[in-house]
This record gives C-alpha cells, sequence and structure tokens, in this order.
C-alpha cells in the first residue's frame, strides 16, 4: 500500500510515519529527513539547499522527485511506502503519479491530519527546545505554514476528486492519533 501522510508542518507525520514502519513494515520516505541528511553531510545538494530549508521556503520540485524516485525500489520491496512532506505541490503529485504508474503502481490513500493552529506552534516551539532544527523558529515557521496554504493545501482538492483522501483528527496523544490512522486506512 502507497501512502501519503498530509497536513501542515507540525502536525505530526513524522511520529506517525514512524509508527506506520514499525507496525506493518512500510519504508517512509521523507523529503525533510532526507534533505536534512543531504545538508549534515556536507554534499553538493546539501549545500544548494540548506538556505532555502532554513527560511522555511520549498526547494524545487526537480530535487525532491528525484530524490523519492530513487527510493521507490525499496519501497516496493517492502509492500509499502509512506510518504511524509512528499508531495508538497502540484507538480510533486503528478511527478509522483507518473512515477507510481511506471511501476505499474498507485497512491492509496491521503490521510490528512487535522491540528489548530495554535497547537502547530507549540509543538514546533517544544521541538525547537528538544531537537535544534535550523527551521524551527517563528520567522521561518510562518513561512512554512505560508507555504503549506499556498503551495501544498492546493493539493487537498486533487486528491479528493480521486476519492482518496481520508480526513483524521490529529490532536490528541499519539497514540490516539494512530488508532484513528489505523481506522482510516483498515477501511474499504
Ligand atoms: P515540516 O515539519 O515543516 O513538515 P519537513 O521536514 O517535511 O518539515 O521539511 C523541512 C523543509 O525541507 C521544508 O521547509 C522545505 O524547505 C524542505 N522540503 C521537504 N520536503 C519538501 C518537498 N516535498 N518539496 C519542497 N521542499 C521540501
Amino acid at each position: 500500500m502507497n501512502i501519503i501522510l498530509f497536513g501542515p508542518p507540525g502536525c505530526g507525520k513524522g511520529t506517525q510515519a514512524k509508527r506506520l514502519v514499525t507496525e506493518r513494515g512500510w519504508v517512509q520516505l521523507s523529503t525533510g529527513d532526507m534533505l536534512r541528511a543531504a545538508v549534515a553531510s556536507g554534499s553538493e545538494l546539501g549545500n544548494r539547499v540548506k538556505a532555502i530549508m532554513d527560511g522555511g521556503n520549498l526547494v524545487s520540485d526537480e530535487i525532491v522527485i528525484e530524490l523519492i524516485e530513487e527510493r521507490l525500489p525499496e519501497a516496493e520491496a517492502a509492500g509499502g511506502a509512506i510518504f511524509d512532506g512528499f508531495p508538497r505541490t502540484v507538480a510533486q503529485a503528478e511527478a509522483l503519479d507518473a512515477a507510481l504508474s511506471k511501476r505499474s503502481t498507485k497512491v492509496d490513500a491521503v490521510v490528512r491530519l487535522l491540528v489548530d493552529d495554535a497547537e502547530l506552534v507549540a509543538r514546533m516551539e517544544k521541538r525547537a527546545a528538544e531537537e535544534g532544527r535550523a527551521d524551527d523558529n517563528i520567522e521561518a515557521f510562518k513561512v512554512r505554514l505560508n507555504a503549506y496554504q499556498e503551495q501544498t493545501a492546493p493539493l487537498l482538492p486533487f486528491y479528493a476528486d480521486q476519492g482518496k483522501l481520508r480526513e483524521v483528527e490529529g490532536m490528541g496523544s499519539m497514540e490516539e492519533v494512530a488508532a484513528r490512522i489505523a481506522t482510516a486506512l483498515d477501511e474499504k
């Protein structure tokens, strides 16, 4: 099964993706994690994207599409992919459809996590204290939320029109949200 975890920064996509890896054996494909790894390694790609990410802006579609395509065989071998933080633009969604269709597979479900804006800011501040991510500060966070509203939210009708969108309440404990996601995935 190929699923997309969808929602604004701080909604819990990464946390829930990791649970699904443990529970279902699928592969998490997080473009944010891949890009942070590139930055940490000091690679040419990392140097190119660092300032863009630190400011909270989206890196180019070409870069993230290439990163995702490289990992599709691995996800296929595991029986499923959990896309986390990808796609973030309509162009990325179209490229994903094309890449999956070349491999005779498709996006099965898009799970949207619903979380209030005030809770998103509180979670970001907590993570800033714990992890020290360069884009977890109020200025970059505002840019990230704005990028979500402007560039990523338009994907909701894209997937709703295909009957793939499943909405899940993202407030509450990690366990509560995980249980709701499991229900959403298991319904036909
Ligand atoms: P968030 O907590 O904001 O959802 P991510 O870890 O998914 O964070 O992404 C962090 C940053 O990495 C983004 O602000 C952006 O700069 C870059 N990034 C990650 N995924 C994408 C993508 N699919 N398209 C463009 N930029 C991306």
